[in-house]
Parts: C-alpha cells; sequence; structure tokens
C-alpha cells in the first residue's frame, strides 16, 4: 500500500516506537511521586521536555504538555481570553483554520468575545489587508495557523505578528502542519503561543503541546499541578518521550530543510506528470507559497469520491480535504472561503506525502492512476456536450 495522507496522519518512526516501549516496561511510575522510580520517571520527563525545547527553539518552561493541538488550540485561546484586560473583547481568526478551531471560534461570542475572520484570496493567501484592518487595540487575540492543512499554504505568520503586536494583541499560532515539515523557530516566529501534535511527525497520537512564551499570562483549563499549573493532569511520559524523540530524528534544520526539498521535487514531478496525462487537472494554490509535500487537486468535475475508489483499488490511501470531513458531502469550508464553487469542491482530492514516501511511490501512481481515470473524463466530457 501506498499512504499518501501524511497531513491526516504519519506512521510512527522506528526509534519513536522504541523509546516509548522502554517507558511503557521500565517509566511507569508517576512523575509526581516522591520515591524512587517517580524521581526516575521525573528525570525522564525533564530531559523530554529539555530535547523538546532543544527542536523547538524554546526554553523548557516555554513547553506545556498537552493531549495534542485540538487541546492546545482550546487551552491558548481560552487561556489567553481569560488573561486578557477586560476592554479587549475581541478575537480575530482566520477563515481558513481546522474545522475544529473553528467551531472553537464560534462559541467565543457565548462569552461576550466578538470575533472576525480575514478572508483569504482565491489561491488560499491571507488577505493582509484585511487582517490589518481588523487588528485594532480592542482585540486580545489574533489566531492564525502556520499552514493549512487541506491546501498546504503557507501563513504570512512574521506579518501578523507584527500587526499584533503593534495592536497590542496576543498571537496565536497552530502550527501543526508546519512543524517537522519545514524549519521552525519559536523564539524567532513572532508568536506568544503555538500548538503542535506529535503524531504529524512521526510521533505518538494523543500527545502534543502549546509552546507558552515565558512571562506570557494564561489561565489554566485544566486545573491541577502539573505543567507549572498551567494543565493539570498526570504527564503521558510515553507519548512524551516519543514525541522529543521524534523531534530528534527529523535532524534539526538542515534535516527538515532537505526533506523539505525532496518533498517539493516529488509533489513538483506528480503535478506534472499528472497535467501531462490528464489535461483536465486543476491543482490548487500551485503558485502560493506551500508546504513541500501537499498537494490539493481535482481531475475536472470528477466526484472526489470516484477518484478516491480508483486510487483504493491500486493501494493508494488519500483523503477528500480534511479527514474529519471524509463521508460527509459537504464542500470544504477551505474551498468555499477561497470562493470556489460547490461542484468544483466536491472534487478535491489531497494527496500528502511524507517521509516515508518514495520516488517509486510517485512512479506508480503516475502510471497506475491515468488509464484509471482517463475514460471517465472522457465520458464526463461527453455527456456535458
Ligand atoms: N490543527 C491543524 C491545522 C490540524 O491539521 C490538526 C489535525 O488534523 C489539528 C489542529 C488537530 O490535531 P489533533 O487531532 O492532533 O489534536
Amino acid at each position: 500500500a501506498i499512504y499518501l495522507d501524511h497531513n491526516a496522519t504519519t506512521p510512527p518512526a522506528p526509534a519513536v516506537v522504541e523509546a516509548m516501549m522502554s517507558v511503557f516496561s521500565g517509566l511507569w511510575a508517576n512523575a509526581s511521586s516522591q520515591h524512587g522510580p517517580g524521581q526516575e520517571a521525573k528525570r525522564a520527563l525533564g530531559a523530554a521536555r529539555a530535547a523538546t525545547a532543544r527542536a523547538l527553539g524554546c526554553k523548557p518552561v516555554e513547553v506545556v504538555y498537552t493531549s495534542g493541538a485540538t487541546e492546545s488550540n482550546h487551552l491558548a485561546v481560552r487561556g489567553l481570553l481569560a488573561a486578557a484586560a477586560p476592554m479587549r473583547r475581541r478575537a480575530v481568526f482566520s477563515s481558513v483554520e481546522h474545522a475544529g478551531h473553528l467551531k472553537l471560534a464560534r462559541t467565543l461570542a457565548e462569552g461576550g468575545v466578538s470575533v472576525d475572520f480575514i478572508p483569504v484570496h482565491g489561491d488560499g493567501t491571507l488577505d493582509l489587508g484585511a487582517a490589518a484592518a481588523l487588528i485594532g487595540p480592542d482585540v486580545a487575540l489574533v489566531s492564525l495557523m502556520a499552514a493549512n492543512n487541506e491546501t498546504g499554504v503557507l501563513m504570512p505568520v512574521a506579518e501578523v505578528a507584527a500587526l499584533a503586536q503593534a495592536a497590542g494583541a496576543r498571537l496565536h499560532v497552530d502550527a501543526t502542519q508546519f512543524i517537522g515539515k519545514l524549519p521552525f523557530d519559536f523564539a524567532a516566529c513572532g508568536a506568544d503561543a503555538v500548538s503542535l501534535s506529535a503524531h504529524k511527525f512521526q510521533g505518538p497520537k494523543g500527545v502534543g503541546a502549546l509552546l507558552l512564551r515565558q512571562g506570557v499570562c494564561l489561565a489554566p483549563q485544566t486545573l491541577g499541578s502539573q505543567e507549572r499549573n498551567r494543565r493539570g493532569g498526570t504527564e503521558n511520559l510515553p507519548g512524551i518521550v516519543g514525541m522529543a524523540a521524534a523531534l530528534e530524528q527529523l535532524g534539526g534544520t538542515a534535516g527538515v530543510a532537505a526533506e523539505a526539498e525532496r518533498l517539493a521535487a516529488l509533489r513538483d514531478a506528480l503535478e506534472q506528470g499528472l497535467a501531462r496525462a490528464l489535461p483536465a487537472l486543476h491543482v490548487w494554490a500551485q503558485g502560493a507559497p506551500r508546504l513541500p509535500g501537499t498537494s490539493y487537486l481535482r481531475f475536472g468535475r470528477l466526484p472526489a469520491e470516484v477518484v478516491l475508489n480508483r486510487l483504493e483499488r491500486l493501494s493508494v490511501a488519500a483523503s477528500s480535504g480534511a479527514a474529519c470531513s471524509s463521508g460527509g458531502s459537504e464542500p470544504s469550508p477551505v474551498l468555499t472561503a477561497m470562493g470556489v464553487p460547490p461542484d468544483e469542491a466536491l472534487a478535491a482530492v489531497r494527496l500528502s506525502l511524507g517521509r516515508t514516501t518514495t520516488r517509486e511511490d510517485v512512479d506508480y501512481l503516475l502510471a497506475a492512476l491515468p488509464p484509471l481515470l482517463e475514460p471517465l473524463l472522457r465520458q464526463a466530457a461527453e455527456t456535458a456536450v
């Protein structure tokens, strides 16, 4: 089978599984316990925190472990809003945030916070002019993803950080799709808080972090004494150690940059090869700055489920837009925000490449998929005439 759904999740690296197994069997004590085994677990937690901080360019105290990006996003948004000055009662989100994050945004009105959404252009890039108009002195929080999970489009984090800083607002960045795919440095990124999830970079599911700039106040959403009172609950030590191992196997800035270059070349070869064989191919955000391994496309107006069915026959795993919306027949809100009509949006297929993707995978797809789709496209063209 060929796995082209790395934006949904990634296979854990062997080093990750190995590191976790040794924690499950040998370091199962509670890191808050005063006895010997507990103190041993505490030391392992400290070592993982130090390794995580090194890999992400932050201080160990700036790492708040969570159960993943969804929880990190909730902690950042609710926690930073609760700690904001009373006259700041507005929040600004991009209109193409992850589905769960948009749901969270829509709940904020109940707490008396009004929310505005920054629109995107037709190529999926953020409308910076609109962002500048929306981010004023009454804004408490701006929340922006670093890279979109569907289109792969990179968002202008530095520019929005400057706008937020000028307005005195906090900036939260959901870097779930960015970290592991492109070089990242918390100290340099300009955000007050950054969300990440280990399973997007060969780590385990159910563990992630909120990186929180030292000195930034945040109201905890889960009460307890762990994580310096910022997130209560017994630490998920196997997950935390697994996440540190996943970050280490990325190979630092050089390793991430080299892999990004390899994936961009494979992605370009895939898109060019498909376009040559099937002129009805359309790739969204092709000219925009985007993640190296993400390709978001449609074959004419062939419904996504038809294309996915043919991919399934070839043992290729891919997805239609966001994984959580698969099975539904609603057009992707991201494509809708880009102004894409429903019949085109319902044809959207996402191929996302990753560390396990090889040149052979791409060559196989280029040889096997066009012959399956070509008759369908011809038939569709004939019935349209
Ligand atoms: N944010 C973005 C941009 C994502 O792509 C995802 C995962 O699909 C999430 C948040 C949620 O991550 P998790 O399910 O690990 O909490």
